[in-house]
């Protein structure tokens, strides 16, 4: 039986991997001429840079323990710059506690209760058919903290925290959806050796290793059907005929290649984010408050930064990546800069192919949450037999999980053994 994966980003590769496990011919078909989507290294010169995404922390222990993922894990993984000062957040979670509580009177409680969620999310995490808000709401209330989905971010934080540190914790454009993904960006964030491109080579490999092909440069433009089963896809006006299609792209552009879905609308929202890569030419001259922190990311308030090079040898320069303010940013590492890129909302449309540049292929908010992502009851599956869809467009969400393309596999072992 044959299975097509339409993009090889970190979903796409990870279902791959897992199709070929349940025994299918599996053909990854990828537009550009690079693998990985936006978890990509890139090489400039002798200097390696996490292209978009920059740091790993929402990916499950397994799926790193699976495909070998080497992370580095600092003991400082974030520090927030907040009334002047430089906020430490120690790996370690007495000594987090102890030194937030001391600012903020109600930290431990709020972390208690984000715990409790991540809990619950984690159970939900892994399956075939993503839980409705009332399902969520259900559990949540029998654990005591029925916020998760009954309270918005902005007001789940304001009960503990200042407003003006809200930011750390939810991007504003979320502030208004559940408190769950408070919870669900909450985490302990790790670098990874040489840049995120190794999540998505090590993956690849491991796939490649069982079977996998990759084909890059192979565009899927057509998804063919007939009836109400899918035939295959359409590469540059060639058919490839497929049993099992697996679309782990933004969902805007999978529905467009079938007419059979035109009508379903999708909103991809337009973000406003800009991130650049920097390379120094020599060691930057760092705020000198801010120095005992650089091993971890940097909140500050002009923005989000991370400087690898500090911590990761492979990285052949000194390297800084940011979201934010440019200027702001670069009079806190002031140096001679021999590389610049700035890559934003309009490049990743036509760079990584996601429509509205949207990092997460959907917004993160209703009704594309829970089992609304991306259409309310689909989940993984399609009303065509044999089309899925996998990806950041799909349950539990965006950024570098691995779990929509594990949970596609498992949707498909599920349809196959009773009798697709
Ligand atoms: C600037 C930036 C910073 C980020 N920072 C972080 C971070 O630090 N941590 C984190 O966890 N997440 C981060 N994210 C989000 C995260 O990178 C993405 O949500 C995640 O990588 C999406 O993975 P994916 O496999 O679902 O899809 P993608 O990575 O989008 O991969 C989709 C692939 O499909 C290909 N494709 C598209 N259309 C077609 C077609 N028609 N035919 C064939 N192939 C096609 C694309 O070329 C691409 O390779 C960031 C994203 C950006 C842009």
């Amino acid at each position: 039986m044959r299975a097509l994966v339409i993009g090889s980003g970190h979903n796409g590769l990870i279902a791959s991997y897992y199709l070929r496990k349940l025994g299918l011919d599996v053909v990854v078909l990828e537009a550009t001429s690079r693998i990985g989507g936006m978890t990509e290294s890139e090489v400039v010169g002798n200097a390696v840079i996490s292209r978009a995404s920059y740091v790993l922390g929402l990916m499950p222990q397994f799926l790193i323990r699976e495909f070998g993922i080497p992370t580095i894990e600092t003991e400082i993984f974030q520090t927030l710059e907040y009334d002047g000062r430089m906020i430490p957040f120690y790996r370690d979670q007495e000594r987090r506690r102890r030194l937030l509580n001391s600012l903020f009177p109600h930290y431990s409680e709020f972390e208690e209760k984000i715990f409790k969620m991540k809990g619950i999310m984690e159970e939900l995490a892994l399956t075939t058919s993503p839980p409705s808000r009332e399902k969520i709401a259900e559990i949540a209330e029998s654990r005591g903290v029925p916020e998760i989905v009954k309270e918005t971010s902005i007001h789940f934080l304001d009960r503990y925290l200042p407003r003006d540190l809200h930011r750390f914790f939810i991007y504003p454009s979320m502030e208004d959806s559940p408190s769950y993904l408070v919870a669900y960006f909450f985490n302990y964030w790790s670098l990874v050796p040489s840049g995120m491109g190794t999540v998505s080579s090590y993956i690849a490999k491991k796939a490649t290793g069982e079977g996998v092909e990759i084909k890059t440069l192979s565009r899927v433009d057509e998804i063919l059907t007939k009836g109400n089963r899918v035939q295959g896809v359409k590469v540059k006006g060639k058919e490839i005929k497929a049993d099992i299609v697996v679309s782990a792209i933004s969902p805007v552009s999978t529905f467009s290649m079938i007419p059979e879905f035109r009508d379903f609308k999708l909103d991809p929202g337009r973000g406003g984010w800009v991130k650049y890569n920097v390379v120094f030419k020599d060691t930057p001259k760092i705020r000198e408050d801010v120095k005992p922190y650089i091993e971890g990311i940097l909140d500050f308030q002009v923005g989000e930064v991370v400087m690898p090079s500090a911590v990761d040898e492979n990285r052949g320069a000194h390297v800084l990546e940011f979201m934010g303010d440019r200027d702001e940013i670069l009079s806190i590492f002031k140096g001679e800069i021999k590389y610049e890129e700035k890559i934003d909302v309009n490049y990743a449309t036509k760079y990584y192919l996601a429509p509205g540049g949207n990092l997460n292929h959907l917004p993160m908010k209703y009704p594309y949450l829970f089992d609304g992502r991306p259409m309310k009851g689909w989940g993984y599956r399609t009303p065509l037999k044999g089309l899925y869809l996998s990806g950041a467009g799909t349950y539990p969400g965006g950024q570098v999980t691995g779990i929509p393309g594990y949970n596609v596999a498992l949707t498909v072992k599920e349809d196959l053994r009773q009798g697709f």
